[in-house]
């Protein structure tokens, strides 16, 4: 399956946490990432992951770009919800996307350790 990880930053390191959880499954899947996420989550992890440009720079944009083209599987998107991201818009388009486009969709720990014990092994 195609996977895309992003995390705000305050929520860098819950993904981070995750993936070091699962590196065995996610490797077995194409990974994509935001660039910030994306270079963490690689660094902690040693994970293969296609990185995307950094979230505000237009990433959350390509991830949405990939979602409406049909090329993605599952997006796990922790949102740091205290506080307004410059790029807000950005994300709500990316949220929109993924709900209109009904594929795998979390955005707290809860619902993405579901959707890879469920999904992905
Ligand atoms: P980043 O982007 O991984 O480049 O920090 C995340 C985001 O804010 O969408």
């Amino acid at each position: 399956m195609n996977i895309a990880l992003i995390a705000h930053d305050k929520k860098k390191n819950d993904i981070i946490e995750l993936a070091k959880k699962y590196k065995d499954v996610l490797a077995q899947h194409e990974l994509y990432a935001t660039g910030t996420t994306g270079t963490l989550i690689m660094g902690e992890t040693g994970l293969v992951i296609n990185r995307m440009k950094s979230g505000p720079l237009g990433g959350d944009q390509q991830i949405g770009a990939m979602i409406a083209e049909g090329k993605l599987d599952v997006l796990i998107f922790f949102c740091d919800n205290l506080i307004t991201q410059g790029h807000q818009q950005d994300v709500g388009a990316l949220t929109r996307l993924a709900s209109l486009y009904n594929i795998a969709f979390a955005t707290n720990r809860t619902t993405a350790d579901m959707i890879i014990t469920s999904t992905l092994f």
